[in-house]
This record gives C-alpha cells, sequence and structure tokens, in this order.
C-alpha cells in the first residue's frame, strides 16, 4: 500500500489560520507583531524564501519589512542595521537569511541579533537553551517537522528515530527536539560507513542533505515515517527532495513530498515563533 503523504502545505494553513487568531488577540492589548528580514546579495533561492515569508505574514497581519543590501555589504554595515532593529521596538523578530556572501563572518552575525528576537533560533543563548531541552525559539524546519510527527499521531517515545545530515540549521537541532521526545536517536553523516544500514532501522527518518535521490525505497523500513527536507532543483527545473520519491512511496507509511512538505511548514513556524516573540 503506498505512503499516504503529509500535506505540508494545508498543515501550514491550519498553523497560520491559528497564529491569525492569536495575532487578533495580540492587538486587542495594543501589541502588532513586526519581523524585519535581512538580505544581503541577489541569491534567487533566498529571494523566494523570503517571499514566501513576507506572504505568510501578511495573510495573518503580521508587519514584515525586509531590509536589502548589496552583496559588497560590509560586515560593519550589516551589524549596524540589526543592532538598529534590536533597538526598534516595533520590530519583534529578525531574521538574517542565510547563505550570507562571502566574505561575510555568518556566526559573527547571527550573534548581532538579540536573543529575544532570534526568531530563527540560531542565536548562541537559543541553541543552548535548545541544548538543555528547552527553548523559546526552536529552529523553524525542525519545530515544522515536530508538528507533522504529531499531526499523524507517531508516537516518539523509544522509537528509533535516525537524521540523515547534521547542519546547525536542520539535522543538529531535530536530533535535540526528538532526543527531547524520547525517541533514540541516531545522526547520519557523509562520513557514515553504511549509510541504509541506519536508515533501515527507522520508524521516524529525516533526511537533510541536499542531494536528490539520496535514499530510496530499499533504504527505507516498511511502514517509517519519512520526511524530507532536501530542496533540490533538476537539470529541467523540478523541485525534488533527497528521497526517491516514486521508490519511496509504496514501502513508507507517511512521506513528504517536496514541494508541498516541509518546506510550508518551516514559514509557518517562523510565523509561530514571531508571534512568541511578540508575546503572543
Ligand atoms: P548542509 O548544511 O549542506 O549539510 C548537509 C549535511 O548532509 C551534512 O551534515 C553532510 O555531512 C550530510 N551529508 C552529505 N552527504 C551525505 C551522504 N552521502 N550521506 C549522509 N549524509 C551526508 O545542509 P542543510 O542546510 O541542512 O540543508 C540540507 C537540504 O535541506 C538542502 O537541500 C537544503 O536546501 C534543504 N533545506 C530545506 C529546508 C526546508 O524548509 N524544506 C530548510 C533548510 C534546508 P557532513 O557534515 O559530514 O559534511
Amino acid at each position: 500500500m503506498a505512503a499516504r503523504r503529509i500535506d505540508g502545505k494545508a498543515l501550514a494553513d491550519t498553523v497560520l489560520e491559528e497564529c491569525r487568531t492569536r495575532v487578533e488577540a495580540l492587538a486587542a492589548r495594543g501589541v502588532h507583531p513586526g519581523l524585519a528580514v535581512i538580505l544581503v546579495g541577489n541569491n534567487p533561492a533566498s529571494r523566494a524564501y523570503i517571499g514566501n515569508k513576507v506572504k505568510a505574514c501578511g495573510r495573518v497581519g503580521v508587519r514584515s519589512v525586509v531590509h536589502e543590501f548589496p552583496d559588497t555589504a560590509t560586515q560593519a554595515e550589516v551589524a549596524d542595521r540589526i543592532r538598529e532593529l534590536n533597538a526598534d521596538p516595533s520590530i519583534h523578530g529578525i531574521l538574517v537569511q542565510l547563505p550570507l556572501p562571502h566574505p561575510l563572518d555568518e556566526a559573527a552575525l547571527l550573534a548581532e541579533v538579540s536573543a529575544e528576537k532570534d526568531v530563527d533560533g540560531f542565536h548562541v543563548v537559543n541553541r543552548g537553551d535548545l541544548l538543555g531541552g528547552h527553548t523559546r525559539f526552536p529552529p523553524c524546519t525542525p519545530a515544522g517537522m515536530m508538528r507533522m510527527l504529531d499531526s499523524v499521531g507517531t508516537p516518539l517515545r523509544g522509537c528509533q528515530a535516525v537524521v540523515v545530515g547534521r547542519s546547525n540549521t536542520v539535522g543538529k537541532p531535530m536530533a535535540l527536539l526528538l532526543l527531547g521526545r524520547d525517541a533514540t536517536v541516531t545522526v547520519c553523516t557523509s562520513k557514515t560507513v553504511d549509510l541504509a544500514e541506519q536508515t533501515r532501522r527507522a520508524d521516524v527518518l529525516v533526511v537533510a542533505v541536499g542531494r536528490p535521490g539520496l535514499v530510496t525505497g530499499d533504504m527505507i523500513k516498511p511502514g517509517a515515517v519519512v520526511l524530507d527536507v532536501g530542496i533540490n532543483r533538476t537539470a529541467d527545473g523540478r523541485l525534488v527532495g533527497d528521497v526517491d520519491f516514486a521508490s519511496a512511496e509504496p514501502v513508507a507509511g507517511w512521506i513528504t513530498p517536496v514541494p508541498g512538505g516541509v518546506g510550508p511548514m518551516t514559514v509557518a513556524m517562523l510565523v509561530v515563533n514571531t508571534l512568541a516573540a511578540a508575546g503572543g
């Protein structure tokens, strides 16, 4: 039997509807949530992601302002703007769209964002809180995936969860969130000797690598929940994930499509974090 699809777009719509109600409650208290986005350079993918974030904010009544810089912007120019936004009471959330062009120092600029406005959850304070098992701003992509797992009722306690990829933005925080829910977590990297051996044990399989078709159906445990984070563009212009959907769908129990899976939830969770920053 083919896997059921986890419809990230529909779930994101539900989350955004909840956000709209929270925005109204905030407005009744005289609080109007504001998000500032820093975009440096002209990366088309970054522009597209920001467009989706701005659109989602607009849908629920969160004010968003994009601060654009040319790719020649200096570290000091971007840092100064972040400091201005830190001090601006009408701005509750600040996100620095990654990747930043060379030679900007990504870690140093992320550290400039006030931990209270760090809606991406990338500040060292928030990362530390996540390590401690509680955080105000869980990183958006992993937070969205946890919500997806809950939406299909996946039992996490004691399950075997395998996360492929160890980026600071997706793989590592996802492993921590799963650990926090008592899953037994394995993290795989490019140095993992036999990837299939690991993935075949997974009740919950998260793939965040950036390599189309890395995980095929024969690497998946029958009935597993498969969350595909990858966003890859093929030579003919299609968007595909890291999981070979055609061979995985007949084996998995639940699977996220690309596009329309994890991506929309990432955007929705940014709005959720912005409302949390505004006190909603
Ligand atoms: P990243 O920083 O490029 O890290 C990739 C990870 O994959 C690394 O940890 C790397 O291992 C690991 N890896 C590479 N080849 C591997 C292999 N053959 N077997 C096992 N692991 C391997 O990735 P990222 O930023 O997390 O992004 C991953 C993908 O998700 C990209 O396609 C990105 O566009 C997409 N993405 C999507 C969303 C969304 O909302 N849907 C959000 C963020 C990212 P090493 O550490 O050993 O090098």
